[in-house]
């Protein structure tokens, strides 16, 4: 059927059911990632050596790989946003691809939560008050200890107008909160800045959002723009980990649901190129929405949709960057949940208690309604996303007493 290959940069969990979406609708994809066995690239078999193209072993920010990659397909995605964009705009100028989606001025955009953050507030969307730390031009910044000494004394100042705590972010490179600094009072500053960096990397401060839920909303973008949400979700976060996610979002106010889709839908119409984008929001005691950040890729917070939608994130996520018609978001049962399987331990130092990690995972097989994702993933770490396992049910209440069976079973487990 569809003849043109796609190329992902990144093969981990996300490019992996990326893969399996694709291979149901005859797409063939290529990945760049290091190593042979990473998660996407061990459930994607490429015949023999004759093969014209293969998987790349080498890095997603390496520009020499990129353009290998670029050689051998037809269209660029990406499953993370920490990718060389500058070279993927270079191989879109030198026709080496058709397409890349997002764009790669908007991979940019994003992958700098600072620049995200000027670009939405400029858009009108709502958002956390944030201000630069230091310089703002880290590039400009030649010399790390007078960065440092900047970024130091602009944590102090900031507190005195967002108060205490506030949010000490890293620019870039940030996922599951290891970009996060939760700053107490100023004499924090310096141990704040040391850990984020340094004087090496950019940063920015949030005032802190005192939510009362988190929520996030998957969008599905086509190539001409049009936009279409999933619905609102609530996420629960631990240590700033994604843990659960419930579908759809609940709350006395049953508006807030239709406004997190407007305004998660607004916000990706202001970017370019195709593809699905996460947008997470923090819900506020007086029902305001804020945008809290927004991931140009299939997300955590819409693995439900593989399960209970119409139209998984990751098949709408092929059809948005080929051009196909886009599915529908609707879900296409009343309630259902997502639970991160966690590595509960360091391989190197505890090897028991990562035996246990997968618990839940044993667990779910025997509880109606659950389909269980485990990612393949070699190597454990205390906090890694190993797998997941998705809850569907006629009710709320069902969905939540399956999920406690599933939790109960790691409680014991971790005893
Ligand atoms: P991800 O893995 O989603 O990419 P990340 O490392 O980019 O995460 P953020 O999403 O910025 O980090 O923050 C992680 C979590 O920290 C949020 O989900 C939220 O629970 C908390 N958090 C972030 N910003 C604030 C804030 N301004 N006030 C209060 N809590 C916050
Ligand atoms: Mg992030
Ligand atoms: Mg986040």
């Amino acid at each position: 059927m569809e003849q043109r290959v796609v190329g992902v940069l990144g093969a981990g969990q996300l490019g992996r059911m990326f893969v399996e979406a694709a291979a149901r609708l005859n797409v063939q994809v290529r990945l760049l990632d290091v190593g042979d066995t990473a998660p996407a690239k061990q459930i994607n078999y490429l015949p023999g050596p004759d093969c014209k193209s293969q998987h790349i072993d080498g890095s997603f920010a390496d520009p020499e790989k990129i353009r290998e990659l670029a050689s051998q397909v037809d269209v660029l995605t990406i499953e993370i946003e920490h990718v060389d964009a500058t070279q993927l705009q270079k191989v879109l100028d030198d026709k080496l691809v058709d397409a890349v989606h997002p764009l790669p001025s908007t991979i940019a955009l994003i992958q700098d939560k600072y620049l995200q953050k000027v670009h939405l507030a400029a858009k009108g969307l709502p958002l956390a008050e944030y201000l630069a730390v230091g310089p703002e031009d880290m590039s400009k910044a030649t010399d790390a200890s007078q960065a440092r000494a900047a970024q130091i004394e602009a944590v102090s100042e900031i507190g005195k107008v967002f108060g205490f705590p506030l949010m000490l972010k890293s620019r870039t490179q940030a996922y599951d909160g290891k970009g996060n600094y939760v700053v107490k009072s100023a004499d924090q500053a310096a141990e704040a800045v040391a850990a984020l960096g340094d004087g090496k990397r950019g940063l920015y401060a949030e005032k802190w959002a005192p939510f009362e839920r988190e929520v996030a909303v998957m969008v599905v973008r086509s190539a001409t723009g049009e936009v279409r949400a999933y619905p609102a979700v609530e996420t629960v976060h631990k240590n700033s980990i994604c843990h659960t996610v419930f579908a759809p979002l609940r709350t006395a106010d049953p508006g807030v649901e239709a406004r997190a889709r407007q305004i998660a839908e607004q916000a990706v119409a202001t970017f370019g190129g195709a593809g699905v984008f996460g947008v997470e929001m923090f819900l506020m005691p007086n029902g305001e929405l804020l945008i809290n950040e927004i991931a140009p890729r299939p997300h955590n917070s819409g693995h439900y949709t593989i399960e209970a939608a119409d139209t998984s994130q990751y098949e709408n996520h092929v059809r948005a960057i080929l051009g196909l018609p886009l599915g529908s978001t609707a879900l296409k049962v009343p309630s259902a949940a997502m639970i991160n399987i966690l590595g509960l331990a360091d391989l190197d130092k505890d090897p028991e208690a990562v035996a246990k990690t997968l618990v839940p995972g044993v667990v779910s097989l025997d509880v109606p309604g659950t389909t269980c994702h485990l990612y393949g993933k070699t190597g454990c770490r205390k906090g890694r996303k190993m797998g997941h396992i998705t809850i569907v049910g006629q009710s709320d209440a069902e969905v939540r007493s399956r999920l406690r069976v599933v939790e109960e079973g790691l409680d014991r487990a971790t005893q």
